[in-house]
């Protein structure tokens, strides 16, 4: 098979193939290896911060236990990117920060572990925003993405190095991390496919912390069928995660191919053309393609319901805003100088140590976020702001559960806007917190999401999000199936 073909196959048909002995699992990772590694560090869109040096021996004909773990299951040795923020034993995982430079876990993260044990390959992994936090990969110590489809343009974040691998073709798929839409969003912005399932169904244990009460990981592919398959080997209880649930039901591959009888809930507060008085509404561009998309489900037989409400999303980003980096503040107090990673030299005393490290290791957006954090927490200030930030959590969680009475569905656009200008929001922390309007309310409830790619707004992609109740993720991923197929959305133009 050429080079050409390799790269044009989904992870679930590559596997097909090696399977069939059409192709075998060295060719496949040394494909991507290549590619991947023109990418590494300050080079071609910097989407890797590390690639494998090698493709992982060959098993000798006969041989099933050669090769170790990854070459057996049902994966058949297909290469994953994994977002850096994962702990790989060995390997550098620095979550995007110069705090956690050459740190090297003694570890590896659950949802690494049980890709790699049903027979996938680590490629490599992916640069992101420091911490996870930010929403085009431009908080990252290690420079920024660019986006494939124009590189002159931001992938989204956190997620947005295993965004743009899998849109570039660097990547069959990706392992990402959802905290308030760094899945999601960065799917949305590179035109791909982009999953956060339901809170609690993949274990975090291994995942360096942003928000532990948001955090997800998910699957970040080319289409849904990938998705399906990877989130099909992440999910389950680990005893390492006591928030980690065993999922109600195996995931399956998706196969419906109409949508006759799904009620599609079309909340009007995250479909306007603004967003709730802030200035920046939905992006025309965007709503035309979601309003299309719309039409195409329609077709297949889905009823739009556009009654359906969310009355306190509009609340949402301010609820988020004050949770997440009042747990950001409280997870990153462990990077001291002590344990991981850097330490400023020429401290006076300890004090001066943990100061000086802090100072010099985390980046400005972090920094805001645990003064942000610590604020939102302090005595005096708790229940105005942490504790009425909780309530509207609840508020929120109640609004799901009573449209989900309604409808099966609620569905919106991933993003205001298509993937915007490099340095375009970097001064204006509020204006980039804004790209989470559409995706931080279901965060916020624990539900599961998926973005799709729905069509091209001024030769972008725009990303349509799927919401679902709780443990929904099989009915999610059959309604995106149905829909994809529809709208027959071509992700190729962005291969490099
Ligand atoms: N962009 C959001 C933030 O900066 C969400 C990040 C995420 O989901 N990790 O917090």
């Amino acid at each position: 098979m050429s080079d050409l073909d390799i790269i044009g196959l989904s992870a679930a048909e590559a596997a097909g193939e090696i399977a069939a002995g059409a192709l075998s699992a060295g060719e496949l990772f040394e494909a991507y290896r290549a590619r991947a590694a023109e990418h590494v560090a300050e080079a071609g869109l910097n989407c890797f911060t590390w690639v494998a040096d090698d493709a992982p021996a060959e098993p000798a004909p006969g041989d099933d236990a050669a090769g170790g773990a990854s070459r057996g299951g049902t994966l058949h040795g297909v290469p994953l990117a994994v977002k850096d923020l994962f702990c790989t034993v060995g390997v550098p995982s620095q979550s995007g920060s110069k705090i956690l430079e050459g740190y090297l876990p003694p570890y590896t993260a659950t949802a690494v572990s049980r890709l790699t044990g049903a027979g996938a390959s680590l490629l490599g992994k992916t640069n992101q925003d420091e911490f996870a936090m930010g929403s085009s990969n431009e908080n990252s110590a290690y420079g920024p993405v660019l986006n494939p489809w124009n590189r002159e343009r931001v992938p989204g974040g956190s997620s947005g190095g295993s965004a743009a691998a899998v849109a570039a073709g660097l990547a069959p798929w990706a392992l990402g991390t959802d905290t308030g839409g760094s899945i999601r969003q960065p799917a949305a912005l590179c035109g791909i496919v982009g999953l956060k399932p339901t809170y609690g169904a993949v274990s975090r244990y291994g995942m360096i912390a942003f928000a532990s009460s948001l955090d997800q990981a998910g699957p970040l592919t080319r289409d849904v069928t990938d998705a399906a398959l990877m989130l099909r080997h992440l999910v389950g209880h680990d005893e390492r995660d006591a928030t980690s649930l065993a999922f109600p039901e195996e995931i399956g591959p998706p196969s419906a191919e109409r949508l006759e009888g799904i009620r599609l809930g079309v909340p009007k507060e995250l479909t306007g053309d603004s967003t709730g008085g802030d200035g920046e509404g939905i992006e025309e561009g965007v709503l035309d393609s979601f309003r299309a998309a719309l039409s195409r489900a329609e077709e297949l037989g889905a009823t739009i319901v556009e009654s359906v409400q969310l009355p306190h999303a509009l609340h949402a980003l301010s609820a988020y805003y004050v949770l997440a980096p009042a747990e950001a503040s409280s997870n990153l107090a462990r990077f001291d100088g002590v344990r991981y990673g850097l330490r400023a030299e020429g401290a006076k005393d300890l004090l001066d140590m943990y100061t000086r490290t802090r100072h010099d290791g985390f980046g400005a957006e972090v920094k805001r976020r645990i003064m942000l954090g610590t604020y939102a927490l302090s005595s005096g200030y708790y229940d105005a702001y942490y504790g009425r930030a909780q309530r509207v959590r609840t508020k929120i969680a109640e609004d799901f559960r009573a449209a989900f009475e309604q409808v099966d569905l609620i569905v919106t656009p991933t993003a205001p806007t298509v993937a915007f200008k490099l340095g375009e929001k970097t001064a204006d922390p509020l204006a980039m917190y804004l790209n989470d309007f559409c995706t931080v309310p279901m965060s916020l409830a624990g539900i599961p999401a998926i973005s799709i790619p729905c069509g091209l707004s001024e030769g972008l992609p725009v990303g349509l999000q799927l919401a679902g109740p709780a443990f929904s993720e099989n009915r999610l991923l059959d309604a995106a199936y149905a829909l994809e197929r529809a709208l027959d959305f071509d992700g190729s133009q962005a291969r490099v």
